[in-house]
């Protein structure tokens, strides 16, 4: 699989613009799915045009919740694209969408890729099913990435936690798994980071990761 960060609070490649915010494309399984679509549209698809990842490529979105720092960027997307759009329930995506699934519960989306279902009625996060076990993709993780964790469990045992973790501090939580790439919100990466060297990847906006 291929994850790559698109739109985030920091650049790790120059020539992409940094904006608070988050969204990737994630390339598995033969699908291509955009998770998440950051702030601003212009921003978005020029990172995504720098990047060479055409918006037409897109065969589904994921939106992990309904803060503007997720969604600003799905209407001008939906311009280009239409595909599958999967949306927490409560949260009215753009009047342009057209196939819209609303998720409370865990579902499938394409084969061995999952979302946890809608947690604590704010958030959803991607579960991909690799062959060394689950990875998860979290936008913010309002939930607790305790909660998470356990939610994405019933897919196997994870080994990769990649997004953002606002202010998460539990460290002992991250003791199971392989790869961790706090980014975006997570306030303590350098903690993270300095618990965790050998797991910890560098995230920011052209960063690649491949597992
Ligand atoms: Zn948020
Ligand atoms: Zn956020």
């Amino acid at each position: 699989m291929k994850i790559t960060i698109i739109y985030d609070n920091t650049a790790a490649v120059e020539e992409l613009t940094a904006d608070w915010g988050f969204a990737c494309l994630i390339e598995f399984g033969g699908k291509n799915i955009l998770f998440d679509t950051g702030a601003r549209g212009d921003i978005l698809l020029g990172n995504m045009e720098k990047l060479k990842n055409s918006p037409e490529n897109i065969d589904l979105i994921f939106i992990s919740h309904a803060h503007w720092d997720h969604t600003g960027g799905l209407s001008d997307i939906l311009k280009i694209n239409n595909p599958k759009l999967y949306i927490p329930k409560g949260y009215d995506p753009p009047e342009a969408a057209k196939n819209v699934i609303k998720v409370t519960g865990s579902v499938r989306i394409a084969e061995n890729i999952y979302s946890t279902g809608v947690l604590e009625n704010i958030e959803q996060s991607l579960i991909v099913k690799t062959a060394e076990g689950p990875m998860i993709i979290a936008g913010c993780s309002h939930p607790g990435v305790g909660n998470i964790l356990k939610a994405a469990s019933q897919f196997g045992k994870c080994f990769a936690l990649l997004g953002g973790f606002h202010g998460f501090d539990d460290y002992k939580l991250l003791e199971e798994l392989t790869v961790v790439c706090p980014t975006h919100c997570t306030q303590h990466i350098d903690e993270i980071k300095e618990k965790y060297p050998k797991k910890y990847i560098e995230g920011g906006a052209g960063k690649v990761i491949e597992l």
